[in-house]
């Protein structure tokens, strides 16, 4: 893995020209970005060659594309990792057994939670649930033989409830229906 990285920055990082993503003209290199990266196997340094259509106005890195590197510092990896540790509990906790596990220390407090609100940002409830036909061929699945309906339950937690006023409390709301 690590050769063939090396082996791929050399290749882009090289690279005086790139093929623009929006309309495939060559453009020139405008500078070189320096970018931090972290891994589960390890942080290292890269410089990576920037470059912009001028009639597309797009900037991109190529390298990052062929390293499938994430924007933000802590990469894919490190994402899913406290991502699903931070699922089973609280922040805190899991941001301990996340350095535990892996001898990594993670950038802040906060690094579990804003990762898990990252997610659900593009985690809407439309793509993770199943599509009608996945959901029917489910539930022909669960029925088998039988002719009872199976019941189909959805739950989505992580609600943000602000503060209730005294004497109240808030409530979550818990939906399961049968056809
Ligand atoms: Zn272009």
């Amino acid at each position: 893995m690590k050769a063939l990285t090396l082996e791929v920055t050399r290749q882009y990082g090289e690279a005086t020209h790139a093929a623009c993503p929006c309309c495939h003209k060559r453009v020139q290199m405008m500078r070189i970005d320096p970018k931090k990266v972290s891994t589960l196997n390890g942080a290292f340094d890269l410089d990576r060659p920037y470059f912009y259509c001028k009639s597309c106005k797009t900037g991109f890195h190529p390298l990052d594309e062929a390293l499938e590197l994430a924007q933000e510092v802590h990469q894919y990896d490190m994402q899913e990792t406290i991502a699903r540790i931070a699922a089973k509990m609280p922040y805190d906790e899991a941001s301990e057994l996340f350095t535990q596990t892996t001898g990594l220390k993670l950038p802040g407090k906060h690094f579990g939670h804003d990762n898990l609100n990252r997610i659900g940002e593009v985690t809407k409830l439309e793509i993770v649930i199943p599509d009608k036909d996945e959901i029917e061929q489910r539930i022909d699945q669960a029925k088998g033989d039988s002719d009872e309906l199976p019941v189909l339950a959805v739950a989505c937690d992580g609600a943000h409830a602000p503060p209730a006023p005294k004497g109240e409390e808030a409530k979550g709301v818990r939906e399961s229906g049968a056809k």
